[in-house]
């Protein structure tokens, strides 16, 4: 069973497996062959790859077509899926909510594909979660990008020229992302305020030492995954007018607001920017799926009534060898859960709690019930 593992796009500074996980695969008997340049973005030379115990590829298309798994980092390029080995399984993020088409070539191309995104949130798949492990790292980046465009300093300081007030901050959604985003304010000295529709996220708050902003917004909730609840417009509208005031007296707000597989909430709206201080400091970390701020612009840094918003996405991508670390370990703890020690390879349990819940495409179908189509009825031939 060969394990391959490509380059990831030229823009991306991530590497999908570190050369310490390819020492671990290949001491459980894995065979694994990487594409010459895997680590050229962190420094990492082929030789260390060779060190480790993998071989390595130059012709991208021969290392495709070579490969039972394949590991990477980013969705697959539609154009190269009909390079990959029939039969094969892939392991990546797939984005499977905005890519059908990717999913149904994937399955044309009998490819079994794992989606990063979809490993459920269950303490057995914890060690797995990709989605988890980078929205932390992008949380600690937002807060240290933030510092870095905002003209004064975090902590309160009392000196001879005078008393510096600490900077505010306010976090709005304080889930993964949110709590680290958090965290890492207060570790430099800030005020913290953070709010989240999820009621119990009130409790982890207080824990790290921030104020939990009440909104008496009704049923909220969450789903048995532990992803927020969409809100109706009305909840919004009164989720907007609390947040007001607080957007206006911060120096920086971060907002992490995300409802799975679904556009994220517009939460910072222009009239709320116009209340905020000039020099302020807004960065919208739910970009990639729409954006909680409106007029942030995916990719860009714009400058609003003397507000800078930043919208950058892969925000784990500025620590990019932590990112790299996590997501190696996340993808090495799949391959070990599903290692067959016996026969030394990955076994595709397909009644497995983890496998069903990340398994696409399989068998030369989209088999996810989610993402699967509709299942035609059979006609009645009743008189
Ligand atoms: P996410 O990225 O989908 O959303 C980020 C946060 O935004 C969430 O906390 C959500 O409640 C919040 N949000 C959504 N709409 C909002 C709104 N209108 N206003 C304010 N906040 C809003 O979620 P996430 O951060 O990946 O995870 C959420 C929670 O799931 C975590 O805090 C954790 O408790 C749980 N979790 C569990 C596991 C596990 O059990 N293995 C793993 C990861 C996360």
């Amino acid at each position: 069973m060969n394990i391959i593992i490509p380059k990831e796009a030229v823009s991306e500074l991530r590497v999908s497996m570190l050369p310490q996980n390819i020492e671990k695969l290949v001491k459980k008997g894995a065979k694994i062959t990487v594409e010459s340049g895997l680590g050229r973005t962190l420094g990492i030379s082929d030789n260390d790859y060779k060190k480790a115990g993998a071989s390595i590829e130059k012709n991208r298309k021969k290392l495709l077509a070579s490969g039972d798994i394949v590991l990477r980092l980013r969705k697959p390029d539609l154009k190269e899926v009909t390079s990959l080995k029939k039969g094969s399984i892939h392991v990546s993020y797939l984005d499977p909510f905005n890519e059908p088409k990717l999913l149904e070539t994937l399955a044309k191309q009998r490819v079994s594909a794992i989606s990063m995104e979809m490993i459920p949130r269950s303490t057995r798949a914890q060690k797995m979660d990709a989605l988890s492990s980078q929205a932390s790292l992008a949380g600690y980046a937002a807060v240290v990008l933030a510092a870095g465009n905002l003209y004064k300093i975090f902590p309160m300081m009392m000196t001879p020229a005078g008393t510096l007030q600490p900077s505010k901050v306010f976090i709005i959604g304080a889930g993964v992302a949110g709590l680290q985003a958090i965290a890492t304010a207060r570790r430099l000295g800030a005020k913290v305020d953070a709010f989240d529709t999820r009621p119990v996220a009130k409790s982890d708050v207080l824990s790290l030492g921030a104020k939990f902003v009440e909104v008496d917004l009704g049923e909220t909730g969450q789903t048995a995954q532990g992803y927020a609840k969409a809100l109706t417009e009305e909840q919004l509208k009164k989720q907007r007018e609390v947040m007001k005031q607080h957007c206006a007296q911060a120096d920086i707000v971060i907002t992490t607001a995300q409802v799975f597989g679904r556009k994220a909430p517009v939460l910072v709206t222009s009239d709320m920017i116009a209340a905020m201080k000039p020099g302020s400091v807004v960065v919208d970390l739910a970009i990639e799926t729409g954006g909680n701020v409106e007029g942030a612009i995916l990719g860009k840094t714009i400058e609003k009534n003397g507000v800078k918003i930043i919208g950058m996405a892969n925000m784990s991508t500025r620590v990019a060898l932590h990112a790299s670390q996590m997501y190696s370990n996340n993808l090495t703890n799949l391959i070990d859960e599903f290692w067959n020690k016996e026969k030394k390879h990955f076994e595709l349990k397909l009644e497995d709690d983890i496998i069903k819940s990340c398994l696409m495409t399989h068998g030369g179908a989209v088999v996810h019930p989610t993402f699967a189509p509709p299942k035609k009825e059979k006609k009645s031939h009743k008189g």
